[in-house]
């Protein structure tokens, strides 16, 4: 009877164990689900900043940022003969990918030649991947040396194949650039070093800085790009150089035809004539 009892109170008591148990679970399931959501949070942010990190400097924008140099402000410096100093951010030198760049050769359009070890590929971006796995060691990483960092002030995306979504601006953006854009300006025209400087620092300010508004109404590369000569004019123009000798002598052989012609019909005229007097 004794054992009974005791076997029912264990059950009652393990019964409420039990439910304790669960109840407790149950609380406290929602808490560890938070903190997981928190450290997985936390973690995926870890990991994009790993993640930047570890890219340090976009190969594409850095790309996007040259061209723009090349072809929007690079025209005007060489016009006024000015000699860009290395302390400013868009001298060749503080391009971390310019020695990688240079030695990059375009054979064909579906061949890309390594100039470090001559491996070809087909595509600029196999190219671009062999050249980050294997000739990384080349790249000199030290600070201020990524062109891709001052897309915002060059408006890169302009250049780069990216879709331009309708969004509304961004005045603290605008801002921001503006600001990177002014200062790459003073950094590398400085006023104070004569008449050219002054007047590229003035160039630079309207060809890219002033279109840092959210008015909308300066536009970027104000001031004109590079004048390419188009291969179609460039073909039209030799063949109309060749062919023009041709019409010329064309002309004249006809013109000479005629004149020998008539000459001929006076003379054939003029016999005739003294044939019939005698
Ligand atoms: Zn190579």
């Amino acid at each position: 009877m004794k054992t009974e009892t005791f076997s029912k109170g264990a059950r009652v008591v393990f019964l409420f164990l039990c439910l304790s148990l669960s109840f407790s679970s149950s609380s406290s399931t929602p808490l560890l689900n938070q903190d997981f959501t928190q450290s997985a949070a936390t973690r995926t942010l870890k990991q994009v900043k790993e993640d930047v990190h570890e890219i340090h400097c976009s190969r594409e924008r850095s790309r996007g940022a040259w061209t723009i140099i090349q072809e929007y402000l690079m025209p005007f410096v060489e016009k006024e003969q000015y000699r860009i100093s290395t302390r400013c951010r868009l001298h060749p030198d503080n391009d971390v990918y310019r020695d990688q760049e240079q030695h990059k050769f375009h054979k064909d359009t579906n061949e890309w030649k390594c100039g470090y070890c001559k491996k070809k590929f087909y595509e600029e971006k196999y190219l671009d991947r062999h050249f980050d796995n294997r000739h990384y060691n080349l790249l000199n990483e030290s600070h201020g040396r990524c062109l891709a960092d001052l897309c915002g002030a060059l408006h890169c995306d302009l250049v780069l194949d990216i879709v331009q979504r309708k969004t509304k601006c961004n005045s603290a953006a605008a801002a921001r650039n503006k600001h990177l854009c002014e200062s790459l300006a003073h950094s590398c025209f400085p006023v104070n070093e004569g008449p050219s400087a002054g007047r590229l620092h003035e160039l630079f300010l309207r060809q890219f800085c002033d279109a840092h508004t959210c008015t909308g109404n300066q536009k970027p590369f104000s001031r004109g790009h590079r004048k390419q000569i188009s291969i179609p004019y460039l073909a039209i123009s030799i063949l109309t150089l060749l062919l023009l000798p041709l019409v010329y002598l064309f002309v004249y052989l006809y013109q000479r035809g005629i004149k020998r012609g008539s000459q001929e019909l006076r003379r054939i005229s003029l016999s005739g004539r003294k044939k019939k007097s005698y």
